[in-house]
């Protein structure tokens, strides 16, 4: 599971046990799990149970699956390291088995199972150079080159021009604060120390000033006032770790020690005291007479991923055959951390990520088993999907739904498993069933005789791969066992996993796509409502930032273009009150150019609940300006 809805995903959990809890005391609301009716096709069953392969699962390959994906051996599964492209061959194998087809990219005569893309992976960055000389002289200064770092957000370039120190180089008008005040720094660089102003205590900036010590901040922030470089003064001797991700904010930058700075810009007078007082907030002050250059190379790395795609026709003169169900589970993980997608920083141990998500690919895998027993084949084709690189941003799922084997259009439903291995109390979250308006008679039913109490969650979207078809327009189904101590940290192992809940909930998953690949009409997507508590602002990246208000869009994480990309927004909610549509690229928002998703959450933090705002994006090659009220963060 993708990391940036985390705690959003904590949320969804007690919103649905609220809701539980209304629906036993408040005769209002909708109830959560109404007695279970027996679906027609079951209770008509004349076969037992035990004859119906859909019924049941296979305990001891679970086990073996999620034990082999887990595993050291495959040391994380992090895409672009061996253990991914061996799961991946673990995945192949399991449906070569089962005598599924391969439905992946065209390989010589046939097709192969694998769908081969590339993920952006990680940057590689170049040791960055400082030099510090008198105008219009040759000789200059440097500082040693351990001594300072490619700043995280830096851009690759050259910048030269005269150093203006701007204090923490913060513009906070809700703050009244404004390091920048007085001073064109136009074609100049800044020099920035680390760290925010400390507000004043119990002041009204207080809560306004929280948020801006995230060096991308700072150098955007530069970049607004025409800075062509920055330098940012690290809090004392220990530089930052390089930076993983090469989405740049607009200018080259480092951040260097904070002696080296204060040896090299000897001349320029700051002591600490000054620049964490409100009342002195720092008068920017420029070296004059002198020159630097900061020079920075930072470019994106990626590596080969794959999705591992099989499918199972439907029968033969089935007038819905060319109608697919699609059931699906990533099976990457994060390798050996050392990403902030990691919750142990700092180690390099193995993030065996046997929840996630080895047991939703062990689930995925038995369900597909459990089809390729049955005798009449169903009346839709089913497509099983194992979803490389989605830690990285869902990039496989979205992959597969921009370069689908058939019409995406063709596409009736889409059933995620992304963390099932911690069932608790036999409690199961299906999120989604806002999608289709049939969805929750369905779930329900698929839970006949499992006693599973379901927790339903309309959202289409969230933190996997089902978010991918949500945003083009496929009703999906979520299973999710709920969030626990180990994730993300290298503690996921096989052996905290529940394989018994893997088995009911693969039950429950394999007669829901039966269910949606026999039933006469197809599902229909719907948008689902707004979920009650809404997911504020649709930001991300930007640390643990607030935002004070919800605009209802979300961003497509894996865009590399210039802007923010949208792969929807929520009905009901300012975006799409304003005309925003999934597709657009945001370009600039209120006074912001936005150039990627970083710069969004910024501009974001900056708006007013209330205050009518112009957005700008890029349709069909125009550029569209539309007129938006944010709605209130939570
Ligand atoms: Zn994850």
């Amino acid at each position: 599971m993708k990391p940036t809805l985390l705690r959003l995903r904590g949320r969804l959990a007690i919103t649905a046990s609220i809701l539980g809890l209304l629906a036993a005391c408040g005769p209002a609301a909708e109830p959560i799990t109404p007695p279970p009716p027996v679906p027609p096709d079951l209770a008509a069953a004349p076969a037992p149970k035990a004859e119906n392969p859909i019924e049941k699962g296979d305990p001891q390959r679970i086990t073996d699956d999620v034990k082999r994906l887990a595993s050291d051996d495959l040391g994380g599964r992090g895409t672009g390291d061996e253990g991914s492209k061996l799961a991946a061959e673990h995945v192949e194998k399991r449906f070569r088995e089962l005598g599924l087809e391969p439905f992946g990219d065209a390989e010589g005569s046939g097709k192969s199972f694998k769908q081969k893309f590339s993920a952006r992976v990680g940057a590689k960055v170049e040791a960055p150079t400082v030099a510090l000389a008198k105008k219009g002289q040759k000789a200059s200064k440097s500082p040693a080159a351990a001594d300072v770092i490619t700043a995280e957000g830096a851009q690759t370039g050259e910048a030269k021009g005269e150093v203006v120190f701007v204090g923490h180089g913060v513009t906070a008008p809700a703050a009244s604060w404004d390091d920048y005040a007085g001073k064109d720094i136009a074609g100049k660089v800044a020099l920035i120390v680390d760290g925010a102003p400390k507000p004043e205590a119990g002041g009204k900036n207080a809560e306004a000033l929280r948020d801006f010590k995230s060096v991308r901040y700072k150098l955007r922030t530069a970049r607004e006032h025409k800075a062509v470089g920055a330098i940012v003064v690290a809090a004392g001797e220990e530089l930052p770790a390089a930076p993983e991700n090469a989405s740049g904010m607009g200018i080259p930058a480092v951040v260097i020690k904070r002696s080296a700075a204060k040896a090299l810009f000897a001349e320029i007078k700051w002591d600490d005291a000054a620049t964490t007082s409100p009342k002195a907030a720092t008068k920017p002050k420029a070296l004059t007479g002198t020159e630097l250059s900061v020079a920075t190379r930072i470019e994106p790395t990626f590596a080969d991923a794959w999705n591992v795609v099989a499918r199972l026709p439907a029968r033969s003169g089935s007038k819905t055959a060319e109608e697919y169900v699609v059931v699906g589970a990533h099976y990457d993980h994060l390798g050996k951390g050392g990403t902030s997608h990691s919750r142990a920083p700092g180690s390099r141990e193995i993030h065996h990520g046997a929840d996630d998500n080895a047991s939703g690919t062990a689930l995925l895998l038995d369900v597909a088993r459990r089809f390729s027993k049955l005798k009449e084949k169903p009346a839709r084709s089913v497509v099983f999907i194992g979803f490389g690189a989605e830690e990285l941003g869902t990039l496989g799922s979205r992959h597969w739904v921009e370069h689908p084997p058939m019409p995406i259009g063709a596409v009736t439903a889409m059933i995620n498993a992304d963390m099932v291995g911690r069932m608790r109390d036999r409690t199961l979250v299906v999120d989604g069933t806002g999608t289709a308006a049939a969805w929750p008679e369905l779930v329900n039913a698929a839970n006949a005789g499992l006693s599973l109490t379901l927790k339903l969650g309309a959202e289409g979207f969230g933190a996997s791969d089902h978010a991918s078809f949500t945003a083009a327009r496929v009703p999906v189904a979520f299973l999710f066992t709920g969030v626990h101590d180990d994730y993300h940290k290298p503690s996921d192992t096989a052996d905290k996993v529940d394989v018994g809940g893997i088995d009911l909930a693969a039950t429950l998953a394999a007669r829901l796509t039966q269910a949606v690949a026999e039933r006469p009409e197809r599902l229909a997507f719907v948008e689902a409502p707004a979920p009650q508590d809404p997911h504020k602002g649709g930001g991300g990246g930007g640390g643990a930032r607030g935002f004070r208000v919800s605009l209802g869009s979300i961003p497509d994480y894996a865009w590399q273009g210039k802007g923010v990309k949208l792969t929807g927004v929520r009905p009901d909610a300012p975006a799409a009150r304003a005309g925003l549509q999934a597709g657009d690229v945001i370009v600039k928002l209120d006074k912001h150019e936005i150039t990627n998703v970083h710069d969004y959450t910024f501009a974001l933090g900056d708006l007013e609940p209330g205050r009518e705002i112009t957005v700008e994006v890029e349709r069909d090659g125009k550029r569209v300006a539309l007129k938006l009220i944010p709605a209130p963060g939570r």
